[in-house]
């Protein structure tokens, strides 16, 4: 028997999360079998916990689209019983039951070894926030971004995907502006290296200009909406924007051509899910030595199985910071 946060639905469609016993039958058909240590949570976690947002098949589920551990059982000749692993991504905790749970079973195929120095602790405060933060730092360097550019600024910078940006990004040398809806998060966003504070509400007016002045050398953005309109106009010639998420919205406002055939602006898409295994392996690599583990540390909020009801609700509401690390034991 072991334990996991298991979601029910009733006959209304209304959604409950609990931690339940369950048996090992229980789990999914799959090659290898971990035994989780980790988890974490993140705004699709907060979705699969509540209300489903769409994401999951079918219920009874288990969310959870992050873990990391042991493997205990492999039918994958890349895996045996001990090897450290980690897995973010491929719909699991969304489609496929996830690791909200002491043990799980999936493809071969969606495991990364764990890195070298990192623990498995370590590997769940990085999670699909900080993999996606590392993926869009290695776009902007693809799209020939240096330190010295000029400031570079980091949107939703609280949360999961943007704490991590900022310290990866202040580490590598750039100046990091951070954007916040929560002026108390200041001194916390100051010690993981963001030399400037922009209120959010710097941003968020739509205007028609055109463009605006050329203020940012790149951008992470975690928001879109009315946000990412504005800071497309305020570009500066030739850089680009890692759009990430949707907090404030699905669709760009405001935004007009100008900023693409005036200023040569790039807006780099980023996904983790579906990413593939080489580039997965190289983001984990260059999140060992590119990511303070110290910073790290100061951005984690313990949590527990059972906190996760409430925590899920949390993040849907833009209320948490940082990165959560879930002990499922
Ligand atoms: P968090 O909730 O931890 O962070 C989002 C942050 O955005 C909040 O902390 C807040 O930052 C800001 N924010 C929230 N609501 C609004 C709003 N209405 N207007 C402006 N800013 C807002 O989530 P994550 O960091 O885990 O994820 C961020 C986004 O990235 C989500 O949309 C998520 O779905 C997406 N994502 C995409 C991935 C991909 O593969 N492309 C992978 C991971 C996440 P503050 O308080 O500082 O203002």
């Amino acid at each position: 028997m072991f334990k996991a946060l298991v979601v029910e639905k009733d006959a209304e469609g209304k959604t409950a999360a609990a931690v339940q016993d369950l048996h090992e039958d229980r789990l999914p058909d799959a090659e290898v079998t971990v035994a989780v240590e980790y988890s974490t949570l993140n705004y699709k976690d907060g979705l699969c916990i509540g209300p489903g947002g769409g994401l999951v098949r079918a219920y009874p589920h288990v969310p959870g689209i992050d873990f990391a551990g042991t493997v205990q059982d492999s039918r994958d000749d890349r895996y045996k019983p001990g090897d450290r692993v980690v897995l973010t991504g491929w719909r699991v905790g969304e489609a496929h039951w996830g690791g909200y749970s002491q043990k799980a079973r999936v493809k071969g195929d969606w495991l990364v070894p764990l890195p070298e120095g990192l623990s498995t602790r370590q590997a769940m405060a990085v999670g699909t926030a900080g993999l996606t933060a590392m993926l869009s730092v290695m776009a902007l360097e693809d799209h020939w971004l240096e330190p010295g550019h000029g400031p570079v600024l980091v949107t939703g910078a609280a949360g999961g995907v943007g704490s991590v940006a900022t310290a990866i990004l202040a580490h590598l040398g750039y100046q990091v502006a951070a954007v916040t809806g929560r002026p108390e998060t200041e001194d916390y966003l100051r010690d993981l290296g963001a030399t400037e504070i922009v209120p959010r509400e710097e941003l968020t007016e739509v205007t028609r200009k055109p463009l605006e002045s050329e203020r940012w050398a790149g951008c992470v953005d975690a928001v879109a909406g009315a946000m990412l309109g504005r800071v497309l106009k305020q570009m500066k010639y030739g850089s680009s924007v890692a759009a990430v998420g949707l907090a404030g919205g699905a669709a760009i406002e405001g935004a007009l051509i100008t900023p693409f055939i005036l200023r040569g602006v790039n807006l780099l898409g980023i996904d983790s899910v579906m990413r593939p295994y080489a580039d997965r392996v190289r983001a984990w690599d260059r999140i060992a030595s590119d990511l303070p583990m110290d910073k790290l540390e100061a951005m984690v909020q313990p949590a527990r199985l059972s906190d996760l009801p409430g925590l899920g609700a949390d993040i849907l509401k833009g209320q948490v910071k940082g990165r959560v690390v879930v002990d499922v034991n």
